[in-house]
């Protein structure tokens, strides 16, 4: 006899004898604890949360279960991102890249892809965008070569580029990034480079920042000066 035929034919007598063995650390099925694992190393979930979604997914039937995990799959094996600001893409370039509607003179960089919808969320910001991919912390073993540094370099040298916004997070290592970057395009002397107005908190992250405060310091943008 499988495990899941036994909790499909028994689910709620069996869902509490798991949660009590749980409780005990012991799992009745290695198939669970397997399941538990991998979604307990996702960022936010602890073994307890981990633990409920697992029981949420041995609730659904198997249909929708292979959805689930074909989205997934599809979505790591298929995933493109775009050849020239490196947002994710279904196709080689992005549809903002490719907008012609969009402003080519202003770029405005940020760290992820979190940061872009963010930001587009705010229907504020007309140009494109360039994903570096992360920020410079050597405390994370994350050095400048290992982010999307060099292509914006290589984006401004191709010319038709008058304004770069610096949209990083103002963390220490945000700041640090802000700054190296802002070094590797002082050879522009027509660049004009800018930082968002922090009408945010001191360490707040991009994407938690409310729609309106994001739009607004966006609008407001200002001279960057390397002390900002
Ligand atoms: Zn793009």
């Amino acid at each position: 006899m499988t495990h899941s035929g036994g909790f499909n034919r028994h689910c709620g007598k069996t869902v509490s004898a798991i949660v009590f063995l749980c409780m005990n650390q012991q799992y009745s099925s290695t198939l669970l604890e397997k399941a538990v694992d991998e979604f307990a190393k996702l960022p936010g979930v602890g073994r307890k949360s981990a633990m409920r979604l697992v029981l949420h997914l041995l609730r659904l039937d198997v249909p929708a279960v292979d959805s689930f995990a074909s989205a997934i799959t599809t979505l790591r094996h298929d995933v493109k991102y775009c050849r020239v600001c490196h947002n994710i893409s279904d196709t080689d370039v992005c549809q903002i890249c490719a907008s012609p509607s969009r402003d080519a003179s202003v770029i405005c960089v940020v760290e992820n892809i979190r940061d872009v919808m963010a930001i587009e969320s705010t229907t504020q910001f007309h140009g494109l965008y360039h994903v570096l991919g992360g920020v410079i912390s050597p405390m994370d073993g994350i050095g400048p070569s290992q982010l999307e540094i060099e292509s914006l370099v290589e984006r401004v040298e191709q010319g038709g580029v008058d304004e770069v916004i610096l949209a990083l997070s103002s963390t220490m290592e945000g700041d640090t990034t802000n700054f190296y970057i802002y070094r590797k395009l002082s050879k522009f002397s027509d660049l004009i480079v800018t930082t968002l107005a922090r009408g945010m908190s001191i360490n707040d992250e991009l994407q938690y920042t409310d729609e309106i405060t994001l739009g607004r310091s966006i609008v407001n943008r200002v001279p960057f000066t390397g002390k900002n």
